[in-house]
């Protein structure tokens, strides 16, 4: 679990390398210290019991700590993960289980909103620091053969993490791509974005989609359920209908996107995620990233659609997805 590597790294950070400084500092000095020959050295046996004393009580501390934390860590973890995957299994069931994700999605967004109102309006009061997101990309296949590799699909993953960093002061942190080899249903390569895709998710597709998931991030299925800090899952898929759509997302419905394999590369992928953190289409400003399709400038031939308004780095920073810990 990451938080279990976290307070592994902490005490690293905080106890031993402190006292491993320290230890060093005072072996010189005895080292360095002259010698009282009236008491055979006294001093210098002295300084050197304590910081033996010291090193072995710290090597045993921190030893006994580590271990504990991470027996406990990794107990707690299998059992949630476990909980999570049952959890997963369940919800991937056709009909049920997509009624229950959409309402528990729609429940966490709702409740993680509430929650993060400060939060909220210090971001649009422009106080904004650090916060985090996770996505992990899933490439899906024909008959075997993936839609692209990960070198292609990454450059949109690249885009949004230098979108969102540079304007939200949010940390993307891309987690791997997965890869499965079972061959990917029809229904899962060819996705409905109109209100059909809605209910397409409660069938095969979604079902599919969620038993990926609960495979391809096994370690996160508990948070996908809770909804605080779940990691967004970007499927590469053959094809989204209607034919001009290259990306969908159907806000806090799912904690997937979907996107084509040929425009993985740009800034979809950040488009989609936008609409995951609830963020509707601008139709008014070319350049601003929800602009319905993709903009290339003129004369350098560039895309030009990333801007993102104050409203929008707002309501970015106060999805679930993105969370301080
Ligand atoms: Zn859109």
């Amino acid at each position: 679990m990451r938080i279990c590597r976290e307070i592994s790294r902490w005490i690293t950070e905080n106890v031993q390398q402190p006292v491993e400084n320290w230890v060093n500092r005072e072996e010189r000095r005895c080292r360095e210290e002259p010698c009282n020959w009236w008491c055979l050295c006294c001093n210098k046996w002295f300084c050197w019991i304590v910081v033996v004393a010291v090193l072995v009580v710290t090597w045993i501390i921190v030893t006994i700590t580590k271990l504990i934390t991470e027996v406990v860590c990794t107990i707690v973890g299998l059992v949630l993960d476990l909980v999570g995957f049952v959890i997963n299994l369940i919800l991937s069931i056709p009909i049920i289980g997509g009624i229950l994700r959409t309402i528990i999605n729609w429940i966490t967004e709702i409740v993680w909103r509430i929650i993060g109102l400060p939060d909220f309006i210090a971001s649009l009061a422009g106080i904004r620091p650090l916060k985090k997101m996770y996505v992990k990309l899933i490439i899906l296949n024909r008959d075997g053969r993936p839609h692209t590799n990960e070198a292609t699909a990454i450059r949109g993953i690249r885009t949004a993490q230098n979108i969102f960093r540079t304007q939200c002061n949010v940390n993307l942190i891309y987690t791997g791509v997965c890869i499965p080899k079972l061959n990917t249903p029809d229904d899962a390569n060819n996705v409905d974005c109109g209100a059909g895709g809605f209910f397409s998710d409660w069938w095969i597709a979604g079902s599919y989609y969620e038993l990926v998931s609960a495979d391809c991030a096994f370690e996160d299925g508990l948070k996908r359920v809770l909804g605080y800090g779940s990691e967004l899952i970007v499927f590469v898929v053959e094809n989204i209908n209607p034919a001009a759509t290259v990306g969908c997302s159907f806000a806090a419905t799912h904690n997937y996107v979907v996107v084509e394999p040929n425009l993985t590369g740009i800034q979809s992928i950040a488009h989609e995620i936008g609409h995951s953190c609830l963020m509707p289409h601008i139709d008014d400003d070319r350049n601003n990233l929800m602009f319905p399709t993709i903009n290339v400038d003129g004369t350098t031939g560039e895309l030009v659609n990333f801007a993102m308004s104050n409203l929008q780095i707002a309501t970015l920073r106060g999805s679930r997805h993105c969370v301080y810990i």
